[in-house]
């Protein structure tokens, strides 16, 4: 292992990457539980995902397929709904699970989600353990950028 990634099976308590006390099991636990919520009836590939909020809450989304394949949401859009319909904040950990319940990393579009609602701190569990969106998405594109590149009008 290298970087500051953790093997969370090795040291579950970690305070690595200091989620400042995050309980990852926790999340893990609502991740899977939302899994098993998920509506894949086309891919038969469920995905659920907890995110811990700065204010202490955790939001949790499940992906929606849909027959028309290309509107098909990720774990990720339910989760990022849920945290702003329930009060908004910062997310500051995040556990995405595949079917198998293990650690399953965002896809790019997601990736973009978690930066927008968590920035380069937020931390995410991914299957060589936890790593910061920094590490996710090294030189991303943000709200810095639209206000620093928009151009004379
Ligand atoms: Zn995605």
């Amino acid at each position: 292992m290298s970087g500051p990634g953790v093997d969370p099976a090795s040291d579950p308590a970690s305070d690595v990457t200091s989620g400042g006390g995050v309980d990852w099991d926790d999340l893990h636990r609502r991740a899977t539980q939302m899994m098993q919520r998920a509506y894949a009836p086309y891919s038969s590939f469920p995905v659920g995902v907890a995110g811990l909020v700065d204010d202490g809450r955790v939001v949790a989304g499940c992906n929606v397929e849909n027959a028309a394949y290309g509107v098909a949401l990720c774990a990720e859009c339910g989760m990022v709904s849920d945290l702003h319909a329930t009060g908004g904040g910062r997310l500051v950990a995040v556990y995405c699970v595949g079917g198998d319940g293990q650690a399953l990393m965002a896809c790019g579009r997601c990736r973009q989600l978690l930066w927008e609602n968590g920035g380069p701190d937020c931390l995410v569990m991914t299957p060589l353990g936890v790593v910061p969106m920094a590490q996710l998405l090294p030189q991303a594109f943000g709200r810095d950028d639209l206000e620093s590149h928009h151009g004379a009008r």
